[in-house]
């Protein structure tokens, strides 16, 4: 398994430089992947419409340095609102270094009773005590009596409390950002990385790219000058202003020729996949590796020289180095079927997948407390930990994958697509389909003539 991972390392110098190189370029467009806050925000938004807050309730970020932004909001003039309410005066007040709500109160003619009856509102949450410099309350107030505050928590969510009839009320307004579709083009001369930068992609779009194409194009090592891509995707705006990425509706890759499509579709379930224009998945079932690794110390081998035993003997695995503690994620979706000790293995997990496959991750340091034998695994469920459980010289990962019992080369075994577009799903996705890629074509166009009209004045 294990024992001559070092002695393997020596012998391929050169191999396990160009791993170790397309991988750290991996690593670093994953290290930019969206931040499980976005996440979290989207999953806040559908919670109020926006129709539900007229706009002269907004929280506005503001840039200044005065403390006290007077502040008398127009509501601006929309033909689709009839009712609107009364302009609200409001004070704004951003928070400074050592503020607390006595000190912003005192500041706004407001005296420590005040601040004792709104406090009572906020005994269980306590977003009082939470202030950040730099985060602005306002306050409406009228004939020296606090009618409403508003903590701006963030862009897209803030508190407010209101005065009732029994004391201070709260509530969380959370916004539904605008989502506005972009179209982007480019072409690559040396790397995705810099031809998207230079397109007006951010760090976030490109990693989505490269993520829903990175199934079938290396970025690392297929890349070929002149290769094209074209992305629509959303971005967020509120009042205007650009806050945050969306997601990817649609995109096409040329890579040396080949061209690659892909279209976002979220089915009747809520679970979202990219799938290309025939309703194929853009995934495959299987992680062609299992952990982020530092290098393969040990390949898959009919035979192999054992350093110690001095015979030779098949590794039918593959050994990924990597630190110890490293997540170990499920390559596909399954039933776990071994969780335990296995002799020289160690800790070991083995899981049972569709079309009689198995996959087996020894030396684990420990496994995820969650994932049990008979556990259900989605692809990439951390199932444990890189470690050197069993018979290993250092920290790695031996992972087997068995077609009907018989092992297959994990670096080179053909992978199976995941699932395609289900039937029940399939009119439906059309539609979808051939509207985004009609789109996509469409933009194409039109920017091409853009660009045509603009040369020739
Ligand atoms: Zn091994």
């Amino acid at each position: 398994m294990a024992k001559n991972i070092f002695r393997k390392a020596k012998r391929f110098p050169k191999m396990h430089l160009a791993v170790v190189g397309s991988l750290s370029f991996i690593a670093l467009m994953l290290s930019i992947l969206p931040s499980s806050e976005v996440e979290a925000t989207r999953s806040q938004i559908e919670l109020i419409s926006p129709k539900a807050l007229p706009e002269a309730q907004l929280p506005v970020a503001e840039t200044t340095s005065s403390t006290l932004i007077e502040h008398n909001e127009q509501t601006s003039a929309t033909t689709e609102v009839a009712e609107q309410p009364p302009a609200i005066e409001w004070q704004r007040f951003k928070v400074k270094s050592g503020d607390n709500l006595s000190k912003i109160f005192k500041r706004a003619g407001l005296g420590a009773k005040d601040v004792h009856k709104i406090a009572q509102a906020d005994k269980k949450t306590k977003h009082f005590n939470a202030l950040r410099p730099g985060q602005t309350l306002s306050l409406h107030i009228e004939d020296n009596q606090l009618i409403t505050l508003r903590i701006e928590k963030s862009l897209l969510e803030s508190v407010e409390f209101s005065l009732t009839d029994t004391g201070y009320q709260q509530e969380t307004l959370v916004l539904e950002p605008e989502m506005r579709q972009r179209f982007v083009t480019g072409e690559i001369s040396s790397s995705l990385y810099l031809a998207a930068k230079s397109a007006g992609l951010s760090e976030n779009i490109t990693m989505k790219l490269a993520e829903v194409f990175g199934w079938d194009i290396d970025f690392a090592l297929d890349i070929r000058k002149g290769d094209q891509f074209r992305v629509l995707f959303e971005e967020k705006y509120l009042d205007g202003k650009r806050i945050g990425d969306g997601d990817i509706l649609a995109a096409e890759f040329t890579n040396n020729g080949d061209t690659f499509a892909a279209v976002r579709y979220e089915d009747s379930n809520g679970d979202v996949n990219y799938f290309t224009p025939e309703g194929r998945s853009m995934r495959k079932a299987f992680l062609r590796s299992p952990v982020d690794f530092r290098r393969i110390s040990s390949g898959f081998t009919r035979e192999r020289y054992h350093p110690v035993l001095g015979v030779k003997r098949p590794h039918r695995g593959t050994d990924y180095a990597a630190k110890t503690g490293t997540a170990i994620k499920a390559a596909g979706d399954g039933k776990v079927i071994w969780r335990g000790t296995k002799g020289g293995y160690g800790r070991t997990v083995i899981i049972q997948h569709g079309g009689n496959i198995t996959t087996l991750y020894g030396h684990m340091s420990k496994y995820n407390s969650k994932v049990k034998k008979g556990s259900r695994v989605k692809q990439g469920q951390t199932i444990g930990y890189v470690g050197m459980s069993g018979t290993a010289t250092g920290p790695h990962l031996h992972y087997e994958f068995r077609v009907a019992g018989v092992h297959k080369n994990p670096q080179t075994v053909k992978l199976p697509a995941a699932q395609p577009i289900a039937k029940k799903e399939r009119a439906n996705f059309n539609k979808v389909a051939n509207d985004m890629i009609a789109s996509l074509q469409q933009k194409a166009i039109e920017q091409l003539i853009a660009s045509e009209s603009r040369a020739a004045e």
